[in-house]
């Protein structure tokens, strides 16, 4: 079990340093687009902590493994009626629906007290904030972007079938760079004082997104396998240096062949025999569990919220307690003033 101890019972007004990390390997299941202004993010980095030469990576920035975590979350509150499914009416201005649901309009108008907008944070105008008590950060590949990616062209034929009409070629061909499936990203999320409901709230989130990356018919999926809980005073490692250690381990087993993928079940046990070491020498940090293995298995499998509608249902009621009563104690006073 999660030392239930660690997580605080309320959300405190100020940083308190109760830390849980959850430590993940996403893993491409189909094709995947990650990109800017229509190129896949790539980074220039070391290829492992002992490994020196310099290699090119596949990027995931932050958002765009947030954003899709929230999104699913966010149709959880929806289904449970914690929130209104209604878009916020800007000559109305109503602050719930008929129903006296609070209307929770993604970046439009935050409800700012439902779970998602007190754990992810939001920034309305003038009319408050609340910063994000989850952190993550960009996502690196194992292997190097040469060997993770493929160009495709996409056609857009004639209704013939063909390309080319009274002897014309359809200019209508675009090359575009796709993720390979089985590409693999180590990532660690971050939570800061949240309650044991909360923290929850978020795991259930991350265990059930599957589609990350761009949202076009060939989006890919992605499946993130959780290797380990680490709670702690303070910060671990970065993904990068998770990413590099995880290389060096690989490199030693000889299972990072060229131009193959990484299989991943090799991949899961050496991140997840790496860590304690990992912990002690990278962030500093006190670590106070470390749950991993198949002490990690029989925690997932007893989880209620996955058993469940039932054992879901009092996640979410537990997790809205929890942001409402922050909500009453701490953001509604700020926006009274
Ligand atoms: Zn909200």
């Amino acid at each position: 079990m999660l030392n239930p101890k660690h997580f605080p019972t309320a959300v405190p007004p100020r940083p308190m340093g109760n830390y849980a990390h959850i430590i993940l390997l996403r893993e491409t299941d189909s094709y995947a687009l990650f990109q800017t202004d229509g190129e896949l993010n790539t980074a220039r980095v070391r290829a492992g902590l002992t490994e020196k030469e310099l290699m090119t990576r596949l990027t995931i920035f932050k958002r765009k493994q947030t954003t899709p975590e929230r999104l699913v979350g966010r149709e959880l509150l929806r289904r449970h009626e914690i929130i209104s499914g209604e878009a916020y009416d800007e000559k109305a201005k109503a602050p719930v629906d008929k129903a006296g649901h609070p209307i929770c309009d993604y970046n439009v108008r935050f409800c700012m007290q439902c779970p998602d907008c007190i754990t992810y944070g939001f920034a309305i105008g003038d009319s408050g904030a609340e910063k994000a008590k989850v952190f993550s950060d960009t996502a690196y590949s194992v292997t190097a972007y040469d060997t993770s990616h493929e160009s495709f062209t996409l056609n857009a034929p004639y209704e013939s079938g063909s390309m080319s009409r009274e002897g014309i070629v359809t200019s209508r061909i675009n090359e575009q760079d796709h993720v390979r499936p089985q590409t693999l990203f180590p990532a660690i999320i971050t939570t800061r004082d949240l309650t044991s409901a909360l923290f929850f709230y978020v795991l259930n989130n991350v265990l059930r997104t599957r589609r990350y990356g761009a949202q076009t018919t060939r989006t890919g999926t992605m499946t993130n396998h959780l290797v380990a809980i680490v709670l702690a005073d303070g910060e671990v490692c970065s993904n990068l240096r998770l990413t590099q250690a995880l290389f060096d381990t690989l490199k030693q087993q000889d299972a990072i062949a060229p131009a193959q993928p990484i299989d991943p079940q090799t991949a899961l046990s050496a991140l997840s025999e790496l860590l304690p070491t990992l912990l002690e020498t990278q962030g500093g940090a006190q670590i106070s569990q470390l749950l991993r293995g198949p002490e990690l298995a029989g925690f997932l499998a007893d989880l209620p919220m996955r058993k469940s509608e039932a054992g879901m249902h009092a996640l979410i009621t537990a997790a809205t307690r929890d942001s409402n009563a922050y909500h009453q104690a701490y953001v509604q006073k700020k926006g009274k003033k």
